[in-house]
């Protein structure tokens, strides 16, 4: 049976981008290489991610930020927090950090930030791989998703209106190809996508080891002539080795080599006894020229396939996440056939920069990790400015992705940016009302005028009215699927000025 969309990969990234496509009527099938969906998470033994403000957003918009609460606690029956989750409750709560350099909730002034408004979508939460990938799974199937595993796609072929997908000995046919199949994707090597960057300085080590004497070791953040390494007790260390990435899987990972390392890096002459877990990384960080190639252009890409950089500063999962739901709805559309010109081509337009500039915030940090005075002289300057009030706010606002904004032309500040969670007067909230995946026309003054503009569109706009707890000196805003805002007024609306913005993003009315 052929699908509208196959999505290579069930990582978070995949699975997620196949339940935007199917809550918009789309017919998906997912093949993921794993047997076991736990497989790939037992690659990494520090599980724990960082969410950040538009995933924490896009989670809330389509109600799964119940889901994940409940399948972690579900995990971690004990009731308290999951493992790696410590560090939140402590009296000067850490909220981030750059390079390994903290900075902390009581520092943040969150009055810089005046379009968000609080809600249960916070700016940031600790969440396990695997409860994420399990409450994705599990909405992915009550939609209707059909998710294949233990097939590896191999390869395809493109044609005028479709894509042929070869994997474990079979042939699947769809109208779409997304390659959402990790760093190392087949999908983006198959179909020929330029992947520039730089390569790597280093190769990164998180272990779980006994050691003969743990006592020799001295716990935390430790930098060197030849690297750093943190400690904490009784085994748990992370290591950065500058040896250009030498070492990334090209070997498998023993106790020798990593005694070695941690001999090396740290100068103390330590035994390891046993070596439990291990993930090596490196700072390698590319970028997919084009989102979208091929001769008939039906092969997209998203997440780690699309853009690799350091874990540092754990950003990837939530760049993936962010390229899902901005794609989703825009597949969608175009696949029924009532997306604008040139709507699909915004995807690229819109999350390119994005990735980029993640990029460049990794990068930047493994500058300030070079094993060099010179660099720890600039670090004692940047953990100054870190320090400081503003400072703090800047880096909380660049980690938590609160400002983003896509550059969609037009002059009112909302634009492009994620609409406040608005409480209504009928108890709902904005978020809440996105959850069909449609756009929504959300009116302050209930005028009848935008409410027969809105059902012009039936179906692909919503229409909201009435006054909200806190308007922002609003008066009518119009959303699009993702939670982005595409026109906004303050004063009385400009209908034409409405209708050419719901005409650019949601196509020709019925
Ligand atoms: C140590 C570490 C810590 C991190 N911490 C954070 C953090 O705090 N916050 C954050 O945002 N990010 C973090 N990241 C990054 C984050 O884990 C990734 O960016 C994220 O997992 C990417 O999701 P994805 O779905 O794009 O790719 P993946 O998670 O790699 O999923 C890809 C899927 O595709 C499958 N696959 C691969 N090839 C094929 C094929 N040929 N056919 C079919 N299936 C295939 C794989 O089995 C896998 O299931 C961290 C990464 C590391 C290594």
């Amino acid at each position: 049976m052929s699908h509208d969309v196959v999505i290579a990969g069930g990582g978070p990234v995949g699975l997620f981008l196949a339940c935007e496509l199917r809550l918009a009527g789309v017919t998906v099938r997912v093949l993921e290489q794993a047997e076991d969906p736990r497989a790939a998470l037992k690659r990494l033994p520090f599980g724990m991610r960082g969410l950040s403000a538009p995933t924490l957003e896009a989670f809330h918009r389509r109600g799964l930020l119940d889901d994940i609460t409940r399948s972690q606690r579900a995990k971690h029956d004990t009731g308290g927090a999951p493992p790696g989750a410590h560090w939140m409750q402590q009296a000067r709560r850490p909220a981030g950090h750059f390079a390994g350099i903290p900075f902390f909730h009581e520092a943040i002034d969150t009055s810089q930030w005046p379009y968000r408004l609080p809600g249960p979508a916070g700016t940031s939460m600790a969440v396990d791989m695997e409860s994420l990938e399990t409450a994705l799974a599990a909405r992915a199937h009550a939609l209707g998703v059909e998710i294949r595993r233990g097939l590896a796609v191999e390869g395809f072929d493109q044609s005028g209106d479709g894509v042929s997908v070869h994997a474990g000995g079979e042939t699947f046919h769809a109208r779409w190809l997304v390659g959402c199949d990790g760093g190392r994707s087949t999908v983006r090597k198959a179909g020929g996508f330029a992947f520039a960057g730089t390569d790597a300085e280093f190769t990164g080590y998180c272990v779980e080891v006994e050691l003969a004497q743990p006592d020799l070791l001295e716990p935390g953040r430790h930098y060197t002539p030849t690297g750093m390494y943190t400690f904490a007790r009784p085994g748990t260390i992370a290591m950065v080795d500058f040896d250009g990435g030498a070492f990334h899987r090209t070997r498998s990972i023993t106790l020798d080599h990593v005694q070695a390392v941690l001999r090396r890096i740290s100068g103390i002459d330590v035994t390891l006894t046993a070596l439990h877990l291990a993930a090596t990384w490196t700072d390698r960080a590319r970028q997919a020229t084009a989102y979208r190639a091929g001769r008939a252009g039906r092969v997209l890409l998203a997440g780690d396939a699309a853009h690799i950089h350091s874990p540092l500063g754990g950003q990837g999962l939530n760049l993936g996440l962010g390229d899902a739901m901005n794609l989703g709805w825009k597949l969608a559309a175009t696949l029924r056939g009532d997306a604008p010109a040139a709507l699909l081509d915004s995807y690229e337009r819109e999350r390119h920069p994005v990735g980029a500039q993640v990029l460049d915030w990794s990068r930047a940090q493994v500058a300030l990790m070079r094993p060099t005075p010179s660099t720890r002289a600039l670090e004692a300057i940047m953990r100054d400015l870190v320090g400081t009030r503003d400072g703090a706010t800047y880096f909380a606002e660049r980690v938590w992705a609160v400002s983003l904004r896509y550059d969609l032309g037009g002059d009112h500040p909302l634009v492009g940016r994620s609409v406040p969670d608005f409480a209504l007067a009928d108890g709902t909230t904005v978020g809440e009302r996105l959850r069909t995946g449609s756009g929504l026309l959300l009116d302050f003054d209930s005028r009848p005028s935008l409410e027969a503009l809105a059902s012009r569109w039936r179906g692909r706009i919503a229409y909201a009215a009435g006054g909200v707890k806190e308007r922002l000196g609003l008066n009518a805003l119009l959303v699009r699927p993702d939670g982005i805002v595409a026109w906004a007024a303050d004063d009385a609306p400009r209908l034409e000025a409405l209708a050419a913005a719901a005409e650019r993003w949601f196509g020709q009315p019925a």
